[in-house]
């Protein structure tokens, strides 16, 4: 049977693998016949694993003992900051170029245990730090859906890879954004679940209180099955939940939606004016008129202070940052570089190994933290984390769920952004407030125009849906009801 990549989904994909139509040795092949043609010029991958096929002839095995769980045989990729056993994880830095990760970071170790089988590692915003994949220091990821363009960060590879059909589906970091904003830029699902739903062991930390893992992937339901193995309560990640606390989330969902209605849907009106393209807005738009045509109620929703979320992000994130970045210092970890002394090995060692981004953050999160400044900015800003945590938790008592969309545009040119910050860090404008408060989100394509394809002049752009704390399988419901087939 020829196998079609652009078809494929992760339970049609289990199902052909059943009935024989083909076999994971033979889809992976297909995956990697297809990087070969596409990847030099999007260069999502930095590195295909030799041993990809070896892993799909193991799961072909178990597939045809009859032991196949949905996701036995699938090809995945994963993002250059999660640890495989044996493998580089470089997060996208000449800091880690050698570095082999010496154990598998608990999500590995739960897809291994399913069979799934990793078939290279992702490009990505060095350290995750960025939006366009143009932090790497191996090069910059272009989308694939015109070249001249950015395919989002910091997961833009992992992003790439699946909008190219170059993996059924992969996995990336999100600590502002870096899910949602990539997958919106290459027209796919990105899930950033709830903090703590996803064990962080083995993923390098940007911004501890921030970070989680999530899938993206080509339809809900696929994002949905990697979510379910992926979750869960870890005990080398103390700030992992537990199911139980899932489950009664769940209970008081379903208790506000009785009698089958369609959750409602709060959207801030009063934070969607200035700096967003016509274009996204004509899509939101059109959204809205979807959803209120399947019988959801939208509601205006306000939320006082979110328009602090970007200050308060760029205060907290490079804090921790630059706590979670003292360790590459050439002696625990990472390029080594001999100075004329112990110190200046340490300052020869960073320069060399890391670039202005992650220079710029570590130096803005020292000042923040300084004696001083503590107050006025740390402290400060973790009492405004607060109120708008405050702000989400009213909304919630009226609303299931609250959609904006995702970016302010779509997929910027490369360069574009690249002298100005300010300009690439208010792309997180929309991305970052879940992170702050917790809250799990999706983006999920809208089109404009639904019957027209992407192409240069339409470019896709995402739609961010929100719901509470542990009611991932809310965001699942409306977005498998709005979802673009
Ligand atoms: N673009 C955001 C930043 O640069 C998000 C990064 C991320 O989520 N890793 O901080």
């Amino acid at each position: 049977m020829k196998i079609e990549l652009a078809k494929l989904t992760i339970e049609k994909v289990h199902k052909h693998f059943i009935d024989g139509d083909f076999t994971s040795v033979e889809l992976t092949q297909a995956y990697i016949d297809e990087i070969k043609k596409k990847d030099i010029d999007i260069h999502a991958y930095l590195e295909v694993f030799r041993d990809a096929i070896e892993s799909a002839s193991i799961a072909d095995k178990r597939i045809k003992d009859g032991e196949a769980s949905l996701l036995t045989g699938i090809p995945i990729a994963i993002k250059d900051n999660i640890l495989i056993k044996g493998k580089i994880a470089s997060s996208g830095s000449k800091m880690l170029e050698n570095y082999h990760a010496t154990y598998d970071a608990t999500v590995i170790e739960k897809l291994k245990r399913e069979g799934v089988v990793f078939i290279g590692r992702t490009n990505m915003d060095e350290f995750a730090m960025g939006g366009s994949t143009e932090n790497s220091a191996y090069g910059v990821t272009k989308n694939p859906l015109d070249l001249e363009r950015v395919s989002g960060g910091s997961s833009g590879g992992s992003a790439a890879v699946v909008a190219a059909n170059m993996a059924l589906a992969s996995l990336g970091s999100d600590t502002g954004g870096s899910i949602r904003q990539p997958a919106s830029f290459c027209g796919v699902v990105g899930l950033k679940p709830t903090y703590g739903a996803v064990s962080r062991y083995g993923v390098m930390a940007m911004g501890s209180s921030l970070d989680q893992i999530g899938p993206i992937c080509k339809t809900v339901r696929d994002s949905e099955i990697i979510f379910d193995i992926i979750r869960g309560k870890d005990i080398h990640d103390g700030t992992t939940i537990d199911n139980d606390t899932y489950k009664s989330n769940l209970v008081s969902d379903s208790q506000i939606k009785s009698n089958d209605k369609k959750p409602v849907l709060g959207v801030p009106w009063h934070f969607l004016g200035d700096g967003i393209d016509d274009k996204v807005m004509q899509s939101f738009n059109n959204s809205i008129e979807k959803f209120k045509k399947m019988g959801y109620e939208i509601k205006e929703i306000k939320l006082p202070n979110i328009s602090f979320s970007l200050m308060v992000y760029y205060v907290l994130m490079p804090a921790e940052v630059s706590s979670n970045m003292a360790r590459f210092d050439g002696m625990r970890f990472g390029l080594y570089k001999n100075g004329e002394s112990g110190i200046d090995d340490y300052f020869e060692s960073r320069r060399a190994g890391l670039g202005r981004e992650v220079i710029r953050r570590i130096l803005l999160g020292t000042y923040v933290l300084s004696s001083g400044y503590y107050d006025a900015y740390y402290n400060r800003a973790n009492a405004v984390r607060r109120m708008i945590l405050d702000d989400f938790s009213k909304a919630f008592a009226s609303v299931q769920a609250i959609i904006t969309p995702t970016t302010p545009s779509s997929a910027f040119k490369i360069g574009e952004k690249t002298n100005d910050p300010v300009a690439m860090y208010l792309e997180d404008i929309f991305t970052v407030t879940a992170n702050l408060t917790g809250l799990p989100a999706i983006s999920i394509p809208m089109k404009v125009d639904e019957t027209t394809e992407y192409s240069k002049t339409n470019m896709p752009i995402g739609l961010q849906i929100t719901a509470k704390h542990g009611c991932e399988s809310t965001l699942f419901e409306i977005a498998k009801d709005i979802e673009v087939k």
